[in-house]
């Protein structure tokens, strides 16, 4: 049990804060995280209104096969989508489901999907959860959010067409994903190394990398997805990331996969300096595989800052803890996304409708540094903060006991576990490999 999430479900135990009652909120983003919100909103008989400056719902499930000439995705708006074309989900689809509506028949799927399905399945699902839950027509495409400022409640200010429109809200709910802004290392010799530099935003295939050298940087999903795809056309790729400075010489080199330590240094020649001080020859394309930072342009700072991708002031991650009416969804990472994404809308709405009571704001703002104070005594990195693991489960149980929603099943946690497993055992081809069910997704027979 996450020691926060004890202590503050303590804290609630302690009500002192007034209901509140607001009658409009304005979603940012049609994404998974926008989508979560509006329907457990509009459940609560609130008046929701989502912005997507994209034409499209999904956020980055509506894969764009173009993502334009612009490598390092510099553009802040397009592409919207990060995906790859061959990106196959990395979480089954029974984890990926928001609890109440599978990825099956029974919800928005199909029994034949594969276990970890395509990003058109997803896409599919997300577009089946609007149409079920009819929140088409709450959705404004092509509506972009410029500011959203305090004013007794919230001013917020979009534009579609050119056209610039201002508006009040009681209430805020911010979706608008972290997946839009590359990371782009700061690394000595960028400026004049003669090799092409991607960030794994813009990539799309491998087409490009045919017979080139590769330095992939960065070990997290993408940079294992791509090191594998890039490897099947290139001559020889270079993964390198701290997490492998230490493997013993023999597990260094698959195929034509060299992994290494993470780069220190970029040299004239195409080269690369290393953490540990060896250089490697030079390469044709580094592929940044580093991440992506939060970013919050619509909202003043001093009211939001992101310090090292550590967003505050926060309380649980979720809500403002000087504005109880402002609350961003989808914030932790290595999650279970849409699972979480619902537990904190729900959250979220029954606060509005004054069924949470919350501590004052004192408290949320100390209960804030107490986190972010022991997560600095374990040892992680600010721009950590947000992570989560399996400890998410803690997390969405606080929430859940917090708001009066059902706990999330038992399976979930279990098949979590089972799956870290799965990947660990089967590194590269756990997509491809039989993975039990725990719990009630239907799975045709015959589909890894
Ligand atoms: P997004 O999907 O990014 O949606 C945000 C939306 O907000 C977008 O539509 C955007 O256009 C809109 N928006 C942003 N700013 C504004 C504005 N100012 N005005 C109006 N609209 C705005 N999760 C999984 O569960 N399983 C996986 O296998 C998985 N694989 C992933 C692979 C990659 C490469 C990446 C990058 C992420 C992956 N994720 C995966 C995590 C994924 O981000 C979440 O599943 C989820 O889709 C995020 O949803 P979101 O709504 O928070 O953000």
């Amino acid at each position: 049990m996450s020691l926060v999430g004890q202590s503050l479900t303590q804290a609630l135990q302690h009500p002192s804060a007034p209901a509140l009652t607001p009658r409009r909120v304005a979603v940012i983003g049609a994404g998974a995280a926008g989508l979560a919100a509006a329907r457990a909103l509009r459940r609560r008989g609130h008046d929701v209104v989502v912005f997507e400056k994209g034409p499209r719902l999904g956020g980055i499930w509506a894969f764009e096969p173009d993502p334009g000439d612009d490598p390092l995705g510099a553009d802040p708006v397009r592409p919207y989508s990060a995906l790859y074309d061959s990106l196959r989900t990395n979480l089954p689809r029974d984890l990926m489901a928001f609890v109440d509506y599978p990825f099956d028949s029974s919800g928005g799927g199909d029994d034949a999907w594969p276990r970890f399905p395509g990003h058109a399945e997803v896409l599919a699902y997300l577009e089946r959860f609007a149409r079920d839950f009819s929140l088409l027509d709450a959705i404004r495409f092509d509506t972009q959010v410029d500011s959203i400022t305090p004013a007794d409640g919230w001013r917020v200010i979009s534009t579609r067409q050119g056209r610039q429109r201002e508006e009040a809200f009681d209430a805020v709910a911010v979706g608008n994903g972290h997946y839009a802004v590359p990371r782009i290392p700061s690394l000595p010799g960028m400026g004049a190394f003669p090799g092409r530099v991607q960030h794994s935003k813009t990539y799309r295939r491998p087409d490009g990398f045919r017979g080139q050298t590769v330095a992939v940087l960065g070990a997290s999903a993408s940079g294992l997805d791509l090191s594998t795809e890039v490897a099947t056309v290139a001559r020889h790729v270079y993964w390198c990331a701290d997490a492998f400075a230490q493997l013993p010489v023999e597990q260094r080199v698959r195929g034509n996969v060299e992994r290494t330590a993470a780069v220190a240094a970029l040299l004239p020649d195409g080269g690369l300096r290393l953490r540990n001080g060896a250089e490697l020859p030079a390469v044709d394309v580094l592929l940044l595989c580093t991440g992506y930072r939060y970013a919050y342009p619509f909202l003043p700072s001093g009211l939001v800052d992101v310090d090292d991708n550590w967003v505050r002031p926060l309380w649980q991650d979720l809500l403002h803890v000087r504005h109880p009416t402002l609350a961003f969804i989808g914030i932790p990472f290595r999650v279970v996304p849409f699972p979480l994404f619902d537990v904190q809308a729900r959250w979220f709405a029954a606060l509005l409708s004054g069924d949470v009571t919350l501590p004052e704001p004192d408290t949320l703002l100390a209960a804030s540094e107490r986190r972010a104070a022991e997560l600095r005594a374990a040892g992680v990195a600010q721009r950590h903060f947000h992570q989560r693991s399996l400890d998410c489960y803690d997390y969405l149980d606080a929430l859940c006991a917090q708001s009066g929603q059902p706990p999330i099943p038992d399976w979930h946690r279990d098949l979590a576990a089972a799956v870290l497993a799965h990947v660990a055992a089967n590194p590269g081809r756990y997509r491809d490999r039989p993975l039990p069910t725990f719990g009630p997704t239907r799975v045709a027979a015959g589909t890894a």
